[in-house]
């Protein structure tokens, strides 16, 4: 297998290198959970060839347009870009916990995060896309325009097909597969591989105050009822709360500054001008919650506790030298306590874990933190936890997609309709396997 580097530092190199047709990997900055950057000979064929193409070197511009939508080129990330748009009195609606990705990656990866539960998902927050095709030009998406009696798709039915399985997940922040609705739709959530996305327009909330409050709770593992009071109340808060994490005690145990000690913990970051509201209407109703359970916290401080979670699992990961075993799964809301119930079996296995994420969008993160020789126990868990989401028609990988890592496991979620799309959609964009070739569309 041979891996090679190539760096671009403006749109025409990479127009003139993809007209190369070279089998490339394009990407931002490298945050991503699924791709494998140091072991990728463990998830390639042993015959193949890959170009690892940095963005992160182009060019980056943002600016806001008269009808405050925010315009970003290049690699700017989710913490430049929030910070801009602060400094204009604007609000980014979503917020990956990375806040070091680029903001264009995150169109690719259908990247999610706290603020989906106030605001929803990236795909509907995108005005219009700008990629570079296989040919080396720019195309334009726009998402108000529906891919259905578009040009890109000859075949109707094959689309209608594909949207009807669609369906069962329209309330999912992301399917097992991309949604394919709106122009925009072919870029978020296919994962670079029918092109390079080089500018994109995005909405932006007015910036009211914020606010964070935290509810300190016995540990999921022996009682999950009090979450699951607050999970059920917060659902009829969405104006007023946007976003609503959990952090659970084996979580804080990994870093050295926990707010409190021995106990979960769920964060709801709340407008200031709603306080009131959401103080006498949820939190004082809670039966299972007493008040002297209920804390507030600055915005920055929650930033740096949270940010410090995920990070704190990867380095674990690392220093063992295995790969991760985590989960990305989102259920029904009716069924929650059942996915509970299967990671309570989970941490019943004898190896360390954690536990937290999106908990108002049921969509959390388990996380093994296995020794070497425990890596085959937990893979073996995670296939058989895999294959109840998929009875139950719940979503696999909620907002950190595929990669390389992940292929092996999403394969089962597809059927004839998946890969007849996939296929067709590789072969009118990427006939020449150009764009992520080792990708989950590329195989079918
Ligand atoms: C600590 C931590 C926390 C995280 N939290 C979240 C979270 O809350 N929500 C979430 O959604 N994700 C999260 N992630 C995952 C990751 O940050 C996202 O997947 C992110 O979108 C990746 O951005 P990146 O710039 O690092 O992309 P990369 O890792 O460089 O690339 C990821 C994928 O995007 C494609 N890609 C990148 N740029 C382009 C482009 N310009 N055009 C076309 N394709 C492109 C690549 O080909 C690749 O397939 C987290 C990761 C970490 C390490």
């Amino acid at each position: 297998m041979e891996i090679t580097g190539k760096s671009f530092k403006s749109e025409t190199d990479l127009a003139s290198f993809i007209r190369e047709g070279k089998p490339t990997l394009f990407l931002g900055s490298k945050t991503s959970t699924v791709l494998p950057y140091d072991k990728f000979e463990r998830f390639l064929p042993s015959d193949s060839s890959l170009v690892l193409g940095d963005l992160s070197q182009m060019p980056k511009k943002c600016h806001l347009d008269k009808n405050h939508n925010l315009v970003i080129e290049g690699p700017v990330t989710w913490q430049e870009a929030a910070q801009f748009c602060q400094s204009k009195g604007r609000l980014v609606m979503t917020s990956p916990t990375e806040e070091l990705a680029c903001v264009l990656s995150g169109l690719a990866t259908s990247c999610t995060g706290e603020r989906s539960f106030g605001f929803g998902t990236l795909r509907d927050q995108v005005v219009s896309i700008e990629f570079i095709n296989a040919n080396g030009e720019k195309v334009l998406l726009e998402n108000h325009k529906s891919l259905s009696n578009s040009s890109w798709f000859e075949d109707e039915d094959l689309l209608i097909s594909y949207q009807k399985k669609y369906a069962l997940y329209q309330n999912f922040k992301n399917a097992p597969f991309p949604r394919l609705e709106h122009e925009t739709d072919l870029m978020v959530g296919t994962e670079g591989q029918l092109g390079v996305i080089v500018k994109a327009v995005f909405k932006t909330a007015p910036l009211k105050p914020l606010t964070f409050f935290f509810l300190s709770l016995p540990k999921w593992e022996n009682d999950f009822r009090p979450h699951l009071e607050i999970y059920e109340k917060v659902q009829s808060f969405r104006d007023h709360i946007i976003s609503c994490e959990l952090i659970d005690e084996n979580s804080w145990s990994l870093c050295d500054s926990a707010p409190v000690q021995g106990r979960d913990t769920i964060f709801l970051e709340i407008y200031e001008e709603s306080l009131d509201k959401v103080y006498q209407e949820l939190l004082l109703e809670l039966s299972l919650t007493g008040q002297e359970n209920i804390f507030e916290m600055s915005p920055t401080k929650f930033n740096q506790l949270r940010m410090a979670i995920p990070r704190q699992v990867a380095e674990k990961i690392a220093r063992e030298g295995v790969v991760k075993k985590g989960t990305d799964i989102q259920v029904q809301p009716e069924i929650f306590s059942k996915l509970l119930e299967k990671y309570r079996e989970l941490a019943n296995l004898g190896v360390t874990y954690n536990l937290f994420g999106h908990f108002g969008d049921a969509h959390l993160h388990f996380n093994f933190l296995p020794s070497r020789h425990e890596e085959g126990l937990c893979q073996d868990s995670l296939f058989s936890l895999y294959n109840w989401v998929k009875e139950k028609k719940g979503s696999p990988f909620a907002e950190h997609g595929v990669g390389l890592i992940k292929k092996e496991i999403i394969k089962d979620f597809y059927g004839n309709e998946q890969r007849k799309i996939f296929r067709y959609l590789k072969n009118k964009l990427d006939p020449q396997g150009i764009f992520f070739p080792y990708g989950f569309m590329g195989d079918q």
